[in-house]
C-alpha cells in the first residue's frame, strides 16, 4: 500500500493524526463496519471534496448487534476494502481489534433519548447505544475536524447529530446522500446475502418510499394511509414483513399525518433472512 496507512492501535492512530495535523491537515473520520462499497466510498470522497485526510475506521462493533442478529456472519473482507479505500484517496484506516476498542468492562454508554424511541429501536433494543458509544469513542480517538456518516441510516445519523450537539463535541458532522445500485436499492453491505430472486424483489423498496413521498409532498394526503399503502405492495411484491414505513418530521422523526416542513419517509423491511432498511427526503 503506497499512500494508505493501517494501524490497529489507539496509539498508533494518535500519532498519525498528530502528525497530519502538524502538517496543518484537518481530518475527516469515516466511520464504517468493512465490507465496503460505493456508498461508503462516497463519504471518503466527501471528506477529500472538503480537503480533509480521509481517516477511515473498519470495526463490527458487536455491542450494536442483538443476541439474534447477524454479528458472526457480518461480511468481512479487509483485503478488499483497502484496496478500494487506496483507490479511494484514504490515507489512514484504523482496524482495532476488539480488545483494543473494548480493552475493559464497559461501565460507560452514550444514551441518546427520544429520537432513538421509535423506528429501528424496538426492533433492536440497545443498538443506538452501541452505535452512539463506539462513535464517540471513535470521534475521541481520532479527533476529526468532521465525521462523514450517510442519510442512508437515516435515525444514525439523526442520533450522532444529536449526540455531537447535546455534548459539545468540537466536530462537524457531514450527511451524504444514499448511493444507490442503478434499480434505486440503496447500496448495502448486507446486499450479499439476498438471493437472485429477492435481489429483483428488493427494488420495490425504493419505489414504494418514492410513490409515498410524491403523493404526501403536497400536504393535504393522509401520511398513513399512503404509508400503508405502501407496506402492502411491498408484501405483494414478495417482501416478508414491513417492520415499519412512516413519514416523519426530518429532525425530531416524530411520525407525521400531514406534511408541513422537511420530512422523510422511513422504512425498514425484511427479505428472507436479510433487513433492509431506506428512506428519502419529502422534497
Ligand atoms: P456501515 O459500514 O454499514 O456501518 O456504514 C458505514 C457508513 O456508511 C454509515 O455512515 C452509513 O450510513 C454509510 N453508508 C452505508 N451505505 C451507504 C449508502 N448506500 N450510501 C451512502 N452512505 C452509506
Amino acid at each position: 500500500m503506497k499512500d494508505l496507512t493501517i494501524v490497529r492501535t489507539v496509539a498508533d492512530l494518535r500519532r498519525e493524526v498528530a502528525a497530519f495535523r502538524t502538517a496543518g491537515r484537518t481530518i475527516g473520520l469515516v466511520p464504517t463496519m468493512g465490507a465496503l462499497h460505493e456508498g461508503h466510498i462516497s463519504l471518503v470522497r466527501g471528506a477529500l471534496g472538503h480537503s480533509d485526510v480521509p481517516v477511515t475506521s473498519i470495526f463490527v462493533n458487536p455491542t450494536q448487534f442483538g443476541p439474534n442478529e447477524d454479528f458472526g456472519a457480518y461480511p468481512r473482507d479487509e483485503a478488499g476494502d483497502l484496496a478500494k479505500l487506496e483507490e479511494a484517496g484514504c490515507r489512514l484506516v484504523f482496524a482495532p481489534g476488539k480488545d483494543e476498542m473494548y480493552p475493559d468492562p464497559q461501565l460507560t454508554t452514550v444514551h441518546v433519548s427520544e429520537i432513538t424511541e421509535g423506528l429501528c429501536s424496538p426492533l433492536r433494543p440497545g443498538h443506538f447505544d452501541g452505535v452512539a458509544t463506539v462513535v464517540t469513542k471513535l470521534l475521541m480517538m481520532a479527533m476529526p475536524e468532521r465525521g462523514y456518516f450517510g442519510e442512508k441510516d437515516y435515525q444514525q445519523l439523526q442520533v450522532i447529530r444529536r449526540m455531537v450537539r447535546d455534548l459539545a463535541m468540537p466536530i462537524e458532522i457531514v450527511g451524504m446522500p444514499t448511493v444507490r445500485e442503478p434499480d434505486g436499492l440503496a447500496m448495502s453491505s448486507r446486499n450479499r446475502y439476498l438471493g437472485t430472486a429477492e435481489r429483483a424483489t428488493a427494488r420495490a423498496l425504493h419505489r414504494q418510499l418514492s410513490a409515498v413521498a410524491e403523493t404526501v409532498r403536497d400536504g393535504q394526503s393522509s401520511c398513513t394511509a399512503a404509508a400503508s399503502a405502501a407496506a402492502k405492495a411491498l408484501l405483494s411484491a414478495g417482501f416478508d414483513v414491513v417492520e415499519y414505513l412512516t413519514v416523519v418530521d426530518a429532525e425530531s422523526l416524530h411520525p407525521l399525518e400531514r406534511v408541513t416542513g422537511p420530512a422523510r419517509v422511513v422504512a425498514a423491511t425484511r427479505l428472507g433472512r436479510t433487513r433492509l432498511i431506506d428512506n428519502i427526503a419529502v422534497d
